[in-house]
């Protein structure tokens, strides 16, 4: 299973390399017992395939403007 260590400044990095690898969004855990991979420092997280990897949109559906008004 492809898993990408990053600290919190490799993060973003981490996430487009991870998207381009597997056309998918990753979900992140906090992660502290590793190394980013990307540099020295300790992990912050740890990115990996959702277990449902079929979830292709990769944006933001129905976040908008349909029937959103709760007050
Ligand atoms: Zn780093």
């Amino acid at each position: 299973m492809k898993e990408i260590f990053c600290c919190i400044d490799h993060s973003d990095i981490a996430i487009d390399d991870f998207v381009n690898e597997n056309e998918t969004f990753p979900i992140m855990e906090i992660s502290e017992a590793n190394k980013c991979g990307y540099c020295m420092s300790a992990a912050a997280y740890v990115l990996k395939l959702p277990a449902d990897h079929n979830i292709m949109e990769a944006g933001n559906q129905n976040r908008s403007n349909d029937q959103g008004e709760i007050d």
